[in-house]
C-alpha cells in the first residue's frame, strides 16, 4: 500500500470518522481541532435519522431519546409524519468517533487551529503553547465544518454559498417526548424553520435557523 501522511482539519464526526477509516487503511493520520475539547461547544440539535441503523453504531453510548414521528406546523395546517428518529448527545457522539479514530492509530491534537496555507505548507496554531507549526502532509482533508477555513484556503469554497445560522436553547417545560415539532412560517422563522425537540417530558432543545437575525427570531 502507498502509505500517506494525512492532515485532517476538524475533529467533528466527519473528521474523526474519515480519520478512523484512513488510519485503519494504514495511513499516518493527524487530526487538528481548534477547540480544547472534542464535541464542545455543542452546535447541533442531535437528531439522527434511523437510516443510521445501517452503521450499526452502539447507540446506547450516546442515545438521549427515540421519536416515532414529527409534527409539522405551518400557519394554516398541522400534519404528523410518522418516522423513527434518534436524539443523541453530540458531545458523546463526537467523542465516540474520536475514540474510534484514536484506536485505529490516528493522533488528535486539540487546541490546534488551521490558520493558512503557504505553498505546500500548512500553518497550524498550537494555542496551548502559543506557537505556530508548519506541516507538509501528502493529503489535507477539510472537515472543519460549514465555514471551512481550509476549503477557503484551497479555493474550494463556493463564493456564493449561503449559510443558515442556528440558535438553540435547552428549556424546561412539559413536552410529549414521543415526537418532535417543526414550525414553519413568516412569523416564526421566515428563512428556514424552528424546532422543539424533547429530551424528555420536562426538557427540550428549542431552536431555529435563519440566514441572519437568528437570536432575534
Ligand atoms: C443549531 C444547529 C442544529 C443542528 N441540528 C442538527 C441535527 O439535529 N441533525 C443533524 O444531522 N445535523 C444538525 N446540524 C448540523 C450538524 O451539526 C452538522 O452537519 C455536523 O456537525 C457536521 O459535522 P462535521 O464533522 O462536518 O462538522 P462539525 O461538527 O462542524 O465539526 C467541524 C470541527 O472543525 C473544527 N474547526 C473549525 N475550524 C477549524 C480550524 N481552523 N482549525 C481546526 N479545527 C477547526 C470545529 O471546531 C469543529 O469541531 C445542526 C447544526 C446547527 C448549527
Amino acid at each position: 500500500m502507498n502509505q500517506k501522511t494525512i492532515a485532517v482539519i476538524g475533529a467533528g464526526p466527519v473528521g474523526c470518522y474519515a480519520g478512523y477509516l484512513l488510519a485503519k487503511a494504514g495511513h499516518t493520520v493527524s487530526i487538528y481541532e481548534n477547540h480544547a475539547q472534542i464535541g464542545c461547544p455543542i452546535q447541533c440539535t442531535g437528531l439522527l435519522t434511523s437510516e443510521f441503523d445501517e452503521f450499526q453504531l452502539p447507540m446506547d453510548s450516546f442515545l438521549v431519546n427515540i421519536f416515532h414521528g414529527v409534527e409539522v406546523f405551518s400557519p394554516k395546517m398541522k400534519l404528523m409524519v410518522k418516522q423513527k428518529e434518534y436524539l443523541v448527545c453530540r458531545n458523546k457522539f463526537d467523542n465516540f468517533f474520536a475514540d474510534l479514530a484514536r484506536k485505529a492509530g490516528a493522533e488528535i491534537f486539540v487546541n490546534h487551529s488551521f490558520l493558512r496555507k503557504e505553498g505546500k505548507e500548512l500553518i497550524i496554531k498550537d494555542s496551548a503553547n502559543n506557537r505556530d507549526m508548519r506541516i507538509t502532509p501528502n493529503i489535507v482533508l477539510a472537515a472543519d465544518g460549514p465555514l471551512s477555513p481550509t476549503a477557503k484556503a484551497y479555493g474550494m469554497y463556493h463564493p456564493k454559498r449561503e449559510n443558515y445560522f442556528g440558535a438553540q436553547a435547552v428549556v424546561l417545560g412539559n413536552f410529549d417526548p414521543t415526537k418532535f415539532q417543526a414550525h414553519f412560517g413568516r412569523e416564526v422563522c421566515p428563512d428556514l424553520f424552528a424546532w422543539i425537540v424533547p429530551e424528555s417530558s420536562t426538557k427540550a432543545r428549542v431552536g431555529l435557523a435563519m440566514k441572519k437575525n437568528s437570536i432575534k427570531y
